[in-house]
């Protein structure tokens, strides 16, 4: 048995493949070998679905298709350059109970984790109440189309997911001494995106004799101006009192009675500017950030355009038209133009209340009898709000327990995943595919 030995050998291989975003076909084709000979059950039992090379979409047929189940994860990884990675990031190192490696949690965990419950549940002769699907994308990290080739198949074959599960939140072990348990952070929803470009024209120029108010002067008055001022206002969404709620149950008092008191009030969202640490901010508000400019291609030259881009990150209160009003009238001050080159709104909700929910918080609960339910609102994105626009259900979660330092490995050096970590995943995996009808 594979669980005898934690999972560590094969899990070792899956991240011994250089699945590196972007990187050639061969290595991904490689790493398809290594599922086939890993997780053999699978590959003699389910169907694999040719869509092409950026998506692997397995189908395990079960007793009724009417509700069926979608578990999601992404075989590509970012790169691993530069760092200080203790180990060859590809080497799969172990060391005091943890495999090193670059995809340890980001997310070949989550990979693992469903087709191995997969693979030993055929072999235990189970057959699932519904239809199982596993879509593993090859290009979640650069945005690319393999999401999409699976969610169209599902459209064009008229099949709609009851329950879709991808990576997103984890068990993270006790980060504060306050708290009294070990708390799953399951993603209910996504902040929406948007990349806005603010563009100064003017007349260019020899940069000795300089006229006033050059393109880059004017875009430094604006920058200035928005970091100094609040343009999105902090309000308490639905999904960060839900948040607030779950963190405030596992802390010991005072906090516990302070999240109560104050958790869904709006209160705390005036407040929080004040009291919450600016990276905090992202829970109430929408963001923005500078991350991108341009200006003249030589030193002595006043360009005729200079740009700046702007990342934003829409709360769940805002749509992304109300935040472009107020940047084009702060823009028209400074005369800039602004160009919109990507947006998306925040993802809707999962439903608390709907039968899918339940089974899997029931599932974690029953594997995980010692950990609190906590909603959580995520910040980055993921391929499952594609997957979410034919899904009734998406849920955004991993079952997997890291600390506070394993999350700082996602996409930096020294990423790792607790050995026993991984048997607990599966085993969840197993538990709700057991539990779903
Ligand atoms: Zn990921």
């Amino acid at each position: 048995m594979k669980y005898e030995n934690g999972y560590v050998d094969s899990f070792r291989r899956l991240i011994q493949c250089p699945t590196v975003t972007e990187s050639g076909h061969e290595y991904f084709e490689a790493f398809h070998k290594v599922l086939d000979e890993e997780f053999p059950h699978v590959a003699a039992t389910c169907e694999k679905i040719e869509l092409g090379r950026d998506v692997l979409l397995y189908k395990w047929t079960g007793k009724d298709s009417a509700r069926p189940v979608v578990l999601m994860a992404h075989q590509d990884v970012v790169p691993a350059v530069g760092g200080d990675w203790k180990y060859d990031p590809f080497s799969a190192t172990v060391e005091d109970g943890k495999v090193y490696g670059r995809g340890a949690m980001d997310c070949k965990n989550t990979l693992f984790g469903t087709i191995q419950a997969v693979d030993e549940l055929i072999e235990e002769g189970f057959v699932p109440e519904q239809d199982v699907y596993l879509s593993y994308s090859d290009c979640e990290e650069t945005s690319g189309p393999g999401v999409e080739l699976a969610r169209d198949w599902f459209k064009a074959q008229g099949i709609k997911p009851c329950i879709v599960i991808d990576e997103g939140g984890a068990i993270i072990r006790k980060f504060m001494k306050n708290m009294t348990k070990d708390a799953c952070m399951v993603g209910i929803l996504e902040k929406g995106y948007a990349d806005v470009k603010f563009i100064a024209r003017g007349k260019g120029g020899h940069s000795s004799q300089p006229p006033k108010n050059t393109p880059i002067a004017r875009l430094g008055g604006f920058i200035n101006y928005c970091e100094k001022h609040t343009i999105f206002k902090s309000k308490m969404s639905a999904p960060s009192k839900a948040m607030i709620k779950g963190l405030g149950d596992v802390m010991t008092q005072p906090l516990k009675g302070l999240a109560k008191l104050f958790g869904g009030s709006c209160l705390l969202a005036k407040l929080a500017p004040k009291i919450v640490p600016s990276y905090g901010m992202a829970m109430y508000q929408t963001t923005m950030v500078f991350t991108m400019m341009q200006g003249a291609t030589a030193p002595n030259v006043i360009p005729q355009e200079a740009w700046v881009n702007a990342n934003l990150r829409f709360s769940p209160n805002d749509t992304s038209e109300k935040c472009f009003k107020k940047l084009r009238k702060i823009a028209k001050k400074f005369d800039l133009d602004m160009e919109v080159t990507k947006s998306r709104e925040a993802s809707p909700m999962v439903d608390f209340t709907s039968k899918e929910y339940k089974i899997f918080t029931e599932a974690v609960k029953k594997t995980y009898p010692d950990v609190a339910i906590v909603p959580y609102l995520m910040f980055g994105g993921t391929d499952c709000r594609t997957m979410q626009e034919i899904a009734s259900t998406a849920i955004r979660c991993t079952p997997c327990k890291l600390s506070t330092a394993q999350l700082g490995g996602m996409h930096a050096s020294n990423e790792s995943v607790d050995i026993s970590s991984l048997g607990e995943t599966v085993e969840c995996f197993k538990n709700f595919l057991k539990m779903y009808k």
